[in-house]
């Protein structure tokens, strides 16, 4: 799975902060803190990103099982 280029809903460029944001969550950082840092101020560049994860997530059940 590849974070999409831009936001669906406003076309913000997002796919170049996606590394910085996986790698400070990683360290245990908050994403609604990271998310801010990095400029996704408006809930739906903020939805592409905490959905990215969450999709993720339903995907690797799937490989486990
Ligand atoms: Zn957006």
């Amino acid at each position: 799975m590849i974070i999409p280029i831009r936001c669906h809903s406003c076309g913000k460029p997002i796919a170049q902060l996606w590394e910085e944001y996986k790698r400070r969550i990683a360290q245990g950082e908050a994403s609604a803190k990271v998310m801010n840092d990095l400029g996704l101020v408006r809930y739906c560049c903020r939805a592409q990103f905490m959905g990215h994860v969450d999709l993720i997530d339903e995907i690797s059940k799937f490989k486990k099982g």
